[in-house]
């Protein structure tokens, strides 16, 4: 047997030795880091979405351009998306209809628009289980659908990302765009709740 194998150093050591690398070319690390993550905490927040989806609620022809083409109409809203976010499809939820999203590669979401990604949201187990258990999964996260709604699982890759369109609550028709957008959450947005 080789003696030769050696355990990777741990991750600080191997975070700090890649810093210093990219710093030596000439990236400047600290204030990448700094701007991610006010971006990150500031500017991708689900409020975003809440926003799209009050608009869609009260807001017949935006609901449809949205659908058409969710990147252009959530420019409308002066919500931009990365470029590599190349598509925003948006799943109108129906009485009838229950769509949810996942990435079963990874973690992606449309992220500028419903905020980052929660931890369960990045578990191999809800990754592996929606998609084929997805009724059982969504009544353990506390969503039981009757057995008349359909459940369609969608699986987000690196150039489409999605976002579920909730249903208006009957009781809110006539509500102000911004009394709409306080009931929206991400969960309702990824679709393992609905509203
Ligand atoms: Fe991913």
């Amino acid at each position: 047997m080789s003696e030769r194998h050696q355990s990777p150093a741990p991750v600080k050591a191997r975070v700090a030795a890649i810093e210093q690398a990219l710093e030596e070319r000439g990236f400047p690390v600290a204030e990448s880091i700094k701007e991610f993550t006010t971006l990150a905490e500031e500017k991708w927040i689900p409020e975003n979405g809440a926003r799209v989806v009050a608009r869609a609620w009260t807001d017949q022809a935006f609901k449809q351009r949205l659908l058409e083409n969710g990147r252009a109409a959530v420019a409308e809203l002066d919500l931009a998306m990365p470029v590599h976010h190349r598509h925003l499809v948006v799943l109108e939820n129906t009485p009838t209809l229950h769509n949810v999203i996942v990435c079963t590669q990874c973690s992606c979401t449309a992220f500028s628009i419903i905020g980052l990604p929660p931890d369960w949201y990045k578990d191999f187990e809800y990754r592996a289980r929606v998609v084929r258990q997805s009724r059982t999964v969504l009544r353990e996260m506390g969503l039981d659908l009757a057995p008349h709604i359909d459940i369609k699982v969608w699986d987000t890759t690196a150039d489409t990302r999605y976002m579920v369109l909730p249903v208006q609550p009957p009781h809110t028709v006539g509500w102000s765009e911004q009394e709409l957008a306080k009931l929206v959450s991400k969960e309702s947005m990824i679709g393992v709740a609905r509203l």
